[in-house]
């Protein structure tokens, strides 16, 4: 050991041993042991915990950078995207979101938005707030749209971007992208797709689909803690984001700025959170490592199994088959039943998070999230049980 390292350990050593009387009145962390069935966030994956605790580097170190190119690479298969750019923005799926929209929507734009859930709410507000002229298609929240409507809608609208949320984690419905994308691209419109949810447990295949601009989070498919926002963008929308000559209304979301940050000068812009890109290297590694499509698999199984459970207690999915997010199930509650007392029951028993419905859907479903480490046979048969338990009492 370094006469450094040695100097730095005991000064730590001193500090631990005189602790303040303010701080002596907190007990040391002890987060309770959750099963994390909701809609997330969800498990992490215990490498990623590990990757977390490696020493940080300064933000601007050959090392640092290298993860970051890193990441960007693994996001281009988790995506399914070959000549898109990928980047990551420091913040939580909601950043990405405002980031696609303070970019691409300029003051007095166009923007349609497919409108059945509560996060296409959320973007027409972000976009509101960007000067966007934004016309919605409303549905009933657990709806999707045909490939006709979509079309309708687009070559009607004629926007310069249109809007969709992918996996709709308020509703439990699949949206398909590709007939929005293909009318979109015909109007000469982007495509912004939302898919916080279902990127690294349901398939985005962004090129296949025609994705322009797409955004995630890392704490549902991707099994990491909250805070960073994995984005890519098809060569289309790089080209039209150069073209822009008006500044995007934010500055640290500025996804120029952003992308010649973490792709092209690597000079600085914001320091990037360090050890949240050592866990999306991480989370996004041990997805590579599984592959991509085993484990859109071993979650359309798990789906079915745990449907198939849901069914035999007597219960009702809100989303018909064909159009259910297969990582997060939206259980209609049955008559009699208060599902904030189930809830509770699960959390205070088996330490068992799920979540309940809101808005339109308040009352009426439990948000049960299956996915990451929680996706195998043996933990969707442990929850089965629980949950009939939780119910029955
Ligand atoms: C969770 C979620 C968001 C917001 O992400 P945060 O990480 O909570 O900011 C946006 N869209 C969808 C579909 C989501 O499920």
């Amino acid at each position: 050991m370094s006469t450094l390292e040695q100097t730095k350990i005991e000064q730590t050593k001193i500090e631990q041993t005189k602790p303040q009387p303010a701080a002596l009145q907190f007990p040391a962390l002890a987060p309770p042991r959750r099963y994390l069935f909701g809609p997330g966030p969800t498990m992490v994956h215990p490498r990623v915990y590990e990757a977390l605790s490696k020493p940080i580097v300064g933000h601007l170190d050959p090392y640092f950078i290298q993860v970051m190119t890193d990441v960007q690479q693994l996001l281009k298969t988790t995506y399914g995207t070959n000549d898109g750019a990928t980047l990551v923005i420091s913040g939580t799926g909601s950043a990405g979101m405002e980031a696609a929209v303070a970019n691409f929507v300029e003051p007095g734009s166009k923007l349609a938005v497919f409108a059945n859930g509560y996060f296409s709410d959320r973007l027409t507000e972000m976009a509101k707030r960007n000067g966007a002229n934004v016309v919605r298609f409303e549905k009933a929240w657990g709806e999707t749209y045909t490939d006709d409507e979509a079309k309708e809608f687009i070559a009607h609208e004629k926007p310069k971007v249109v809007a969709y949320v992918h996996a709709e984690t308020s509703t439990g419905a699949l949206q398909s992208g590709k007939a929005i994308c293909a009318a979109a691209h015909e109007a000469g419109a982007l495509v912004i797709a939302d898919c916080v949810t279902s990127l690294g447990g349901v398939p985005v295949e962004f090129d296949k689909t025609g994705i322009d601009i797409a955004y995630s989070c890392t704490q549902k498919g991707l099994s990491c803690p909250p805070g960073l926002s994995p984005m890519a963008m098809s060569q289309r929308a790089m080209e039209w984001l150069r073209a822009r000559t008006t500044p995007s209304r934010s500055w640290y979301l500025d996804l120029k700025l952003i992308h010649d940050y973490s792709t092209v000068s690597h000079r600085y812009h914001h320091t990037a959170p360090i050890s949240m890109f050592y866990a999306l290297r991480e989370a996004l590694l041990v997805i590579a490592e599984e592959g991509i499509e085993n484990r859109w698999e071993r979650h359309r199984r798990c789906n079915q199994q745990f449907v198939k459970g849901i069914e035999a207690m007597g219960l009702r999915m809100h989303v018909p088959a064909e159009h259910r997010i297969a990582t997060l199930n939206t259980v209609v509650v049955p008559d009699g039943i208060d599902e904030a007392k189930v809830r509770k029951q699960l959390i205070n028993g088996p330490g068992i998070e799920i979540a309940g419905g809101f808005g339109p859907l308040a009352g009426k479903v439990f948000r049960i999230g299956v996915m990451g480490p929680l996706a195998t046979e043996d933990n969707v048969q442990f929850f089965l049980k629980e949950f009939k338990q939780a119910l029955s009492a």
